[in-house]
C-alpha cells in the first residue's frame, strides 16, 4: 500500500464525525486496514459504551524490543452549531474541520512520519496507539493500558503523545483533583416546619472553604513557577438540585477543584478541605487524575528538542492521556502539530506547513531512538 499523504489523510479522518458520543467503529476500520496495509501489526480492543462500540487500535511495526510509540486518539468533542465540522476544507493553507487540530491531524502525521522509517535499519519497533474516549475519561488508553497483549510484556521505552504543541516539547501538565461535598437534610415545606435545609447546614463550611482561595495563591507550598499560572486555579461550584424557595433544601452539594502539579503539597491542599468537610459533620468524596511529569533532561524530552529545533521543553494548563500511559513508559514527551487554542472551536483549523514539519520531526525522532 502506498504511503498516505499527511494533508489526504488528515481530511479522510476528519470527515469521520467521531463526537465521543458515538460509537468510533467505523474510523478505527479504516485506521486497522491503513496500517495493516502498512506493514503493522495491529491490535483492536473494544468495549460498549451504552450500546455504542468504542475502539482502540495498538500497532506496531519493526523488529526488536521497546522503541518508541507515538500515542493519539480518535473521538473529537461534538461537532457544535455554525459550520459543517465534518466536511474537511482545505483554504488558505489550513484544514478546516473537526479534529483537524485535535488530533486528527496530528494522528495522520504520526502514522505517515511512521510509515516512511526505513525499518531495515532500526533495532527497535514502533507502536502507533489510537485511543477512543479522550475527551470523555481516557477510557480507551486505560484500556490499551490494562488489555493489550500486542504490547504485553514489550510497551515503548519511550513515547510522544501528539496533542497540538505548535511543536513545542512538553515535559509536564497539571492534573485535576475533584473534591465532592455533600450535606444531606430533609426536605419539606417550609410552611410545615418538618424540614432541614441542606444549605444551611453546608453554609458554615462554604464560608470556612472561601478562605483558602487566597491562600492557595500566596502560599508558596502550594505554587509551582514551572508552570503559569502556578497555582491551582481552586474552583468551586454549587448545586441544590434546583429547590424551590417554599421548600428545604434535602441535598446540597459543593464541588471544589484542584489542578494538582508535582513538587507541591497536593496532599495537603487535599486534606485542608476534606478535614474540615469532617468538621462540619458533611460527607466529602475525592477523585485525583494524576498530573504529568518527567524532567525537563528527561532523555525523550530531549531527544525531542533535538528533532524539533526547540531550544527549552515548557509545560502546559492542559491535561492529556500522558497521565495514562506514565504508568507503563518513563520517557514521554507531548509533542503534535497545532495549536491547542483551536481545539474545541468552531472553525478549528490545523496549519498545513505544521503537519509537514511533524512529519519530518516524527521521522528524525524514530531514526535516533529506534536505532540506538
Ligand atoms: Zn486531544
Amino acid at each position: 500500500m502506498d504511503i498516505p499523504d499527511v494533508v489526504t489523510l488528515t481530511k479522510d479522518l476528519v470527515a469521520f464525525p467521531t463526537p465521543s458520543r458515538v460509537s468510533n467503529a467505523a474510523i478505527s476500520d479504516y485506521l486497522q486496514h491503513l496500517l495493516t496495509g502498512l506493514g503493522f501489526d495491529v491490535e483492536r480492543l473494544s468495549y460498549d459504551d451504552q450500546g455504542q462500540e468504542k475502539v482502540s487500535l495498538v500497532a506496531r511495526k519493526g523488529a526488536g524490543l521497546g522503541g518508541l510509540g507515538f500515542f493519539s486518539h480518535s473521538d473529537t468533542v461534538p461537532g457544535d452549531q455554525g459550520w459543517n465540522p465534518f466536511t474537511p476544507v482545505e483554504e488558505g493553507g489550513r484544514i478546516i474541520g473537526r479534529g483537524s487540530c485535535d488530533m486528527k491531524g496530528p494522528l495522520a502525521a504520526t502514522i505517515v512520519g511512521a510509515a516512511r522509517a526505513s525499518f531495515t535499519a532500526l533495532k527497535h519497533p514502533v507502536v502507533i496507539g489510537v485511543a477512543a474516549d479522550e475527551e470523555n475519561g481516557y477510557f480507551g488508553a486505560s484500556q490499551i493500558v490494562r488489555e493489550s497483549r500486542l504490547l504485553g510484556g514489550n510497551w515503548p521505552t519511550h513515547a510522544v503523545v501528539a496533542e497540538p504543541t505548535e511543536l513545542v516539547p512538553v515535559y509536564a501538565h497539571k492534573g485535576g483533583t475533584t473534591i465532592t461535598v455533600t450535606a444531606t437534610g430533609v426536605a419539606a415545606h417550609t410552611s410545615t416546619e418538618l424540614g432541614t435545609s441542606a444549605n444551611f447546614l453546608i453554609a458554615p463550611f462554604l464560608a470556612e472553604v472561601s478562605g483558602l482561595a487566597p491562600v492557595f495563591k500566596s502560599d508558596p507550598r502550594f505554587l509551582n513557577r514551572q508552570f503559569t499560572p502556578p497555582s491551582f486555579g481552586f474552583n468551586m461550584v454549587l448545586n441544590d438540585f434546583g429547590t424551590k424557595l417554599n421548600v428545604s433544601a434535602g441535598k446540597s452539594v459543593a464541588e471544589l477543584s484542584i489542578r494538582n502539579m508535582p513538587d507541591v503539597d497536593n496532599e495537603g491542599a487535599i486534606a485542608l478541605i476534606t478535614d474540615m468537610a469532617a468538621r462540619h459533620g458533611l460527607h466529602s468524596a475525592v477523585h485525583i487524575v494524576d498530573y504529568f511529569h518527567v524532567a525537563p533532561g528527561n532523555d525523550m524530552v530531549q531527544a525531542a528538542c533535538r528533532a524539533a529545533a526547540a531550544l527549552e521543553p515548557q509545560t502546559v494548563p492542559y491535561g492529556t492521556e500522558a497521565v495514562i500511559y506514565q504508568t507503563r513508559i518513563r520517557n514521554q514527551v507531548v509533542l503534535g502539530p497545532g495549536s491547542i487554542k483551536q481545539a474545541h472551536t468552531v472553525g478549528e483549523w490545523i496549519s498545513v506547513d505544521q503537519l509537514h514539519q511533524a512529519v519530518a520531526i516524527y521521522g528524525r525522532l524514530i531514526a535516533d531512538i529506534c536505532a540506538r
